[in-house]
């Protein structure tokens, strides 16, 4: 016998309760009278249907026809069973129906289905590269939370309080923090460094490592500029470092990522971290340092003729960031070390002839592959 919804006439819990069952129960015995595609088609209208359904008259009777104070009670066992019918429709198949196997054999002389290899992402490529160069030289990687407070990313780091990072304009803030104190306001950090922080804070001297991460900056995108970018750091403290080391160090490193006849190049810079400080330029790997490139003499755009690219910032680190630290066994007074970082994309960037940083971020198949 068909099933019509009830009218209920009593809102109790019981009540409800007794008539969702009765429903529950009638949906059951319907699913299982199923024999063919046109029963199943039916079956689906008959408690689907928008109009005149059964759940659409459930609605209509239990919910809409509640007195005021049952509505709550109401709502919530007319959800129970339309999610438990949509569970019985969605499960309901034709009965009976078990001559699929023959159908379903295999024509074992199709061709195969050929699944294409992913492949590293450049980014990722040229990062695993250089870290791979450092671990060589026997450094460990660290990392760190991309949600940092003011701080890991500024304070302990030097940046005095009305550094123009710290502004909005350069830095994205978490919101609703203005209750805080600002030292532990929360930010995505601007750099990788806050790790050599934490680091230091957990391992005591002589450390070596390699810190590689996202950072992220309030910078609209553009074919060199993302909010989102990556970078890797570096930092050697032990007793008796000096810059000798330090360059020697880069040295190596340039030589293994862009071949052994780069030569290197320090020019004195600022940072808040180090002191000194310096960029470190290599020696145009696209046209070996002569500024012209091609058969034609063509200048060359990524060095900008001067047969120069700067790789990366670096410096000995400011004996006022080990203070922060010294209780663990940084005394800037027994220990130096050395810090140096650099944007991964640029450099990916520069390694595989890509004039614009938008590509590696939008997912575009067809730019990708060309990596595989
Ligand atoms: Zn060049």
């Amino acid at each position: 016998m068909a099933y019509a919804v009830p009218k209920p006439t009593d809102y109790s819990k019981e009540a409800l309760e007794k008539a969702f069952t009765e429903c529950v129960a009638a949906c059951l015995t319907d699913a299982a009278a199923v024999h063919c595609d046109a029963e199943l088609k039916a079956f689906r209208d008959r408690w689907m249907a928008r109009k005149s359904g059964i759940l659409t008259q459930v609605n209509e009777l239990w919910l809409k026809g509640a007195p005021k104070e049952a509505k709550g009670l109401a709502g919530f066992w007319v959800n129970a069973l339309k999610a438990r019918i949509t569970e019985i429709i969605d499960g309901a198949h034709v009965s009976g129906d078990d001559s699929a196997g023959a159908a379903e054999s295999v024509d074992i002389t199709l061709p195969g289905v050929r699944r294409p290899i992913g492949a590293e992402h450049p980014v990722m490529r040229t990062m695993h590269e250089i870290v791979g160069v450092f671990q060589k030289l026997g450094y460990s990687v660290a990392e760190g939370p991309v949600v940092e407070t003011d701080y890991y990313n500024f304070e302990a780091l030097n940046f005095p309080p009305n550094h123009p990072a710290r502004d909005t304009q350069d830095t994205l803030f978490i919101a609703g923090q203005q209750s805080k104190p600002q030292r532990e306001r929360l930010l995505l950090r601007t750099h990788t460094s806050p790790v050599q922080i934490r680091t230091m804070e957990k391992m005591r001297p002589p450390i070596r490592i390699v810190i590689p991460g996202t950072v992220h900056r309030n910078d609209p995108p553009d074919a060199s500029h993302s909010p989102m970018f990556h970078q890797i750091e570096g930092l050697a403290v032990d007793t008796s470092i000096t810059f000798g080391d330090l360059k020697g160090t880069l040295d190596h490193a340039m030589k293994a990522l862009f071949g052994s006849s780069v030569k290197t190049h320090f020019r004195p810079s600022f940072f808040p971290f180090t002191e000194p400080s310096a960029e470190l330029y290599v020696t145009c790997f696209i046209c070996g340092g002569s500024g012209r490139r091609g058969p034609d003499d063509a200048p060359c755009r990524p060095c900008k003729q001067t047969g120069w690219i700067e790789v990366l910032g670096c410096g000995m680190v400011d004996p006022n960031v080990f203070e922060f630290v010294k209780d663990n066994g940084y005394d800037p007074k027994k220990v130096s070390g050395f810090a140096f970082g650099m944007g991964v994309d640029r450099l990916a960037l520069l390694k595989y002839g890509v004039d614009d940083l938008q590509y590696f971020f939008q997912g575009d198949v067809r730019f990708l592959q060309q990596f595989g």
